[in-house]
């Protein structure tokens, strides 16, 4: 493999926690955030798992891993065990209680890219809080990057070339691109590490930058769109037990479903 030198960045958002049922604030406006357990969003720790297996695979290949978030100082936390799993270095960009649009969040980043000098974004194809589907596409627009969006599979043709399994409707799709380049993972790219105790502990001695919105004040963030109501879905309706295939043709008839 020849000597080009990755520089990987990895932006993870905290999110509340995969294992909670969101509930709707009483304004009916946002998820309801107070005493809610959060966590790194699960296709970021994907994405942090496989920078990590890139570097392990070929540790002369990856210069350094650095993992960056947008979100309030409690960020920290999933930055900390991003450090932990194998991220070099960090970044946690404090914006208060602000929830920035997927525009905003992409041209913040940019702003990384230029100065970590990134020639490979690995991140979540999408957040499961606001389930946009959009930043990583237009980071790589603004960037004026390749994407392989949605990957199952990164692999490593030269230092230059990655082969990325895409996965599509009913199948797979594989495609092939140069850096500097966006990829997006999918639930089916990797299995993330536990991180222990130790490893933990190791992280506190690894570096993690500390800025705020303001340091970005030539960057528009301004929202674009509002939020006019949220709603949790119906309860369903409690099902009915049949004794009999005839019983249960006769109740299908009954609410015209056949
Ligand atoms: P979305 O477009 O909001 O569904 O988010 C897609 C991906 O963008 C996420 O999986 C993260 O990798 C990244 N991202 C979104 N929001 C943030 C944030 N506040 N901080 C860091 N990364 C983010």
């Amino acid at each position: 493999m020849a000597s080009k030198q990755l520089r990987i960045l990895v932006p993870v958002k905290r999110v509340v926690d995969y294992q909670i049922r969101p509930r709707v604030n009483k304004a009916g406006n946002a998820i309801e955030t107070n005493g809610v357990k959060f966590s790194i969003n699960p296709f970021d720790d994907i994405a942090v798992e496989e920078a990590v297996r890139i570097k392990e695979k070929n540790k002369s290949l990856v210069e350094n891993i650095h993992a960056v978030s947008i979100g309030p100082a409690k960020a920290q936390d999933i930055l900390r065990n991003c450090l932990a799993k194998g991220a070099d270095t960090s970044t946690l960009i404090d914006s208060k209680d602000v929830q920035l649009e997927p525009l905003a969040v992409a041209k913040v980043l940019k702003e990384i890219v230029d100065k970590q000098k990134t020639n490979l974004i690995i991140m979540g194809k999408q957040a499961i809080d606001d389930d946009c589907n959009n930043t990583g596409q237009m980071l790589a627009g603004l960037l004026n990057w390749p994407q392989a969006t949605n990957a199952a599979k990164v692999e490593f043709v030269d230092s230059d070339t990655v082969k990325v399994t895409r996965e599509i409707d009913g199948g797979e799709e594989t495609i092939s691109g140069t850096l500097p380049m966006v990829i997006t993972t999918d639930l089916r790219l990797n299995t993330p590490r536990y991180v222990g105790l130790q490893n933990l502990m190791k992280a506190k001695k690894k570096p993690m930058e500390k800025l705020s919105l303001k340091d970005f004040s030539n960057v528009d963030v301004q929202p674009r769109l509002k939020v006019i109501s949220m709603e949790e879905p119906k309860p369903r309706a409690p099902g009915v037990a049949v004794k009999s295939v005839d019983e249960l043709i006769e109740k299908l008839k009954d609410v015209k479903a056949i």
